[in-house]
Order: structure tokens, then C-alpha cells, then sequence
């Protein structure tokens, strides 16, 4: 079997064609959904993805609050700004860059975010009402993962899906999401990480395998079975002297090894990361929806 690739690019597309098309919508009611960024020092990663998420949200007309600050920002000018921007009716979302400068208290920033504007889903709130089933903002890379297995046809319910990795950020709230009661959800979960004693011993049994440990070669075919859906969310740089940068992007699963046994399985760079940043669009133009009672 070949699997079928799920071209995260094209699904993103898709999706944000719908999102400006209802963000004219609101516009002609007057409401323009509106992201504040916040990026503190010069990691060049950590720009990249600050400079595509504000590209992003001027194509599709969201209105974005810029700023970058100084590595040497206090802990107090941080929390002035996010404060501002609690109370700023122009900004629905408000994103903070991780990882901050090691000076910074990351947990303290994120807990002063307004959880009406927590358009990462990272607020305990928010986390909470995910967990209970209650509307939340859900965190956008498990969101992107969730939405493209739907818009590509893949069974989630009954399904038994594998994530290797337990972040807050992806393994753990994808885990919740999957096994919740609902749409996209009720597939029967096994979450694995560096203490699991033999990873392919679960993944063998997927239908669904999820690789988030942010390690090359985490997922390789002999840990998969015929036919099983492969979603990559690793990204990791390895070294390449034929690349211009010096290295080149691979998620963390052997990708043509396993593209000969799934049945759909998803490339990196190209499947989950796009995704990423359209669900942030879509959380703030939910949130935009929100404050005007919509
Ligand atoms: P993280 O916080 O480092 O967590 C990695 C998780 O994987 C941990 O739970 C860890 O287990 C587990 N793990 C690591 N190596 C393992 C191994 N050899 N076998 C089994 N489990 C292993 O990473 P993260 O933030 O979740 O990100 C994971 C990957 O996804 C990274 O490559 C990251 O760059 C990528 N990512 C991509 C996007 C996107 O938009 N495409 C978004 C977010 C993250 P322990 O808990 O036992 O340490």
C-alpha cells in the first residue's frame, strides 16, 4: 500500500479562505477580529514563526498589534503590556512567543492573560474547560491535528489512536480531544513517552499513530501497521551541506519508509505546521465573535 499524502498546506488553505470570508462578514457588521503579538528577543526560530503568524493574519484581515521587544524586557514591562492588551477592545487574541528569555516567568505571563483572549489555549482555564468538555479555546496545533484527519476523511470514532508524546502543548491535550465525547473525538487513546517500555508494542496496534516527541526516526515502519493513518507533528532540523541554512526540516517519523505502509500519512515540513497557525487565525476570530455576542 502507498499511502495517500495529507497535504496540510492545501487543507490550511481551505480553511482560511473561510475564515476571511467570514471575517468580510463581520466586517460589514462593523467587527474586525484583532491579534496582539508579543515576541521578546531575537530567536531567529522563534521570529520565523512571529513573522509568518503576522503575514498570515493581514492576508485574511485580521487586524495584528506587533511587538517586538528588547531580550532585556522586565518581567513587569511584559505583564504591562498583556495587561493593556486585556483591556484593548481591538485585540481578541493575544499571542506571547515561547519560549520567553530564561529571565522571564513564563507560567506567570501566561496566567496573566486574559483567558477570553488566550487564543493559544494555554490558559489553566481554558485547559480545564477542554478537559471537561465545556467551549474553550483548544490549543491550535492539536486543533489543526484533529481538523485535518476530519477534512480528510479519517475515522476518529472507535478508533484506537497512539501518541508518542505527553506535552502540555500537544501529546496531552490531543489525547484529551481524541477521547472526548463528540465530533472529532471518541476514538479510544494510549498515550506513550521515554518511559513507555516498548513504543511499537502500542503503535502496532494503531489505527491512528500520532509522532510529537521531537526526535527523527520516532515512528519507523516496522512500528506500524498495514493501512494505520500517520500524522507527524515532529520538527526537527538536521544537518544538510546541501542546503543552503546547512541543515533541512524532518518530522519524527521515517517518512517514505512508513509512506509504503499507511494508508494516509502526513509530510513534514508541509502537513501539520501550516495548520498550526490557521487555527490561531480561527481562535481569534472566534474570540472576535465572542466579545460581540455571536
Ligand atoms: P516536548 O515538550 O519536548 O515533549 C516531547 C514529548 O515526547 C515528551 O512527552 C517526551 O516524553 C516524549 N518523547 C521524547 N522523545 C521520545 C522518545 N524517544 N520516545 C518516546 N517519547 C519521547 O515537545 P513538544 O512541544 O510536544 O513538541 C514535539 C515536537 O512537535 C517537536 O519536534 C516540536 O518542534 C513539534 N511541534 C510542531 C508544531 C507544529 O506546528 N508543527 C507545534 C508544536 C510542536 P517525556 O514526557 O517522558 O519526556
Amino acid at each position: 500500500m502507498t499511502a495517500k499524502i495529507i497535504d496540510g498546506k492545501e487543507i490550511a488553505q481551505q480553511i482560511r479562505g473561510e475564515l476571511a470570508a467570514e471575517i468580510q462578514h463581520l466586517k460589514t457588521r462593523g467587527i474586525v477580529p484583532g491579534l496582539g503579538v508579543i515576541l521578546v528577543g531575537e530567536d531567529p526560530a522563534s521570529r520565523s514563526y512571529v513573522t509568518a503568524k503576522e503575514k498570515a493574519c493581514h492576508e485574511i484581515g485580521i487586524y495584528s498589534n506587533d511587538n517586538r521587544l528588547p531580550a532585556t524586557t522586565t518581567q513587569a514591562e511584559l505583564l504591562a503590556l498583556i495587561s493593556a492588551m486585556n483591556a484593548d477592545p481591538k485585540i481578541n487574541g493575544i499571542l506571547v512567543q515561547l519560549p520567553l528569555p530564561k529571565h522571564l516567568n513564563e507560567s506567570e505571563v501566561l496566567l496573566a492573560i486574559n483567558p477570553d483572549k488566550d487564543v493559544d489555549g494555554f490558559h489553566p482555564l481554558n485547559v480545564g474547560r477542554m478537559v471537561v468538555g465545556e467551549k474553550a479555546f483548544l490549543p491550535c496545533t492539536p486543533h489543526g491535528v484533529l481538523q485535518m484527519m476530519a477534512r480528510s476523511g479519517v475515522k476518529i470514532e472507535g478508533a484506537h489512536a497512539v501518541i508518542v508524546g505527553r506535552s502540555n502543548i500537544v501529546g496531552k491535550p490531543l489525547a484529551n480531544l481524541l477521547m472526548a465525547k463528540g465530533k472529532m473525538a471518541n476514538a479510544t487513546v494510549t498515550v506513550c513517552h521515554t518511559k513507555t517500555k516498548d513504543i511499537g508494542y502500542y503503535t502496532r496496534q494503531a489505527d491512528i499513530v500520532i509522532a510529537a516527541a521531537g526526535r527523527p526516526n520516532t515512528v519507523t515502519a516496522d512500528m506500524i501497521k498495514d493501512g494505520a493513518v500517520v500524522i507527524d507533528v515532529g520538527v526537527n532540523r538536521v544537518e544538510d551541506a546541501t542546503k543552503k541554512a546547512g541543515f533541512r526540516l524532518v518530522g519524527d517519523v521515517d517518512f517514505e519508509a512508513c509512506k509504503a505502509k499507511a494508508s494516509l500519512i502526513t509530510p513534514v515540513p508541509g502537513g501539520v505546521g501550516p495548520m498550526t497557525i490557521t487555527m490561531l487565525l480561527y481562535n481569534t476570530v472566534e474570540s472576535a465573535k465572542r466579545a460581540n455576542g455571536l
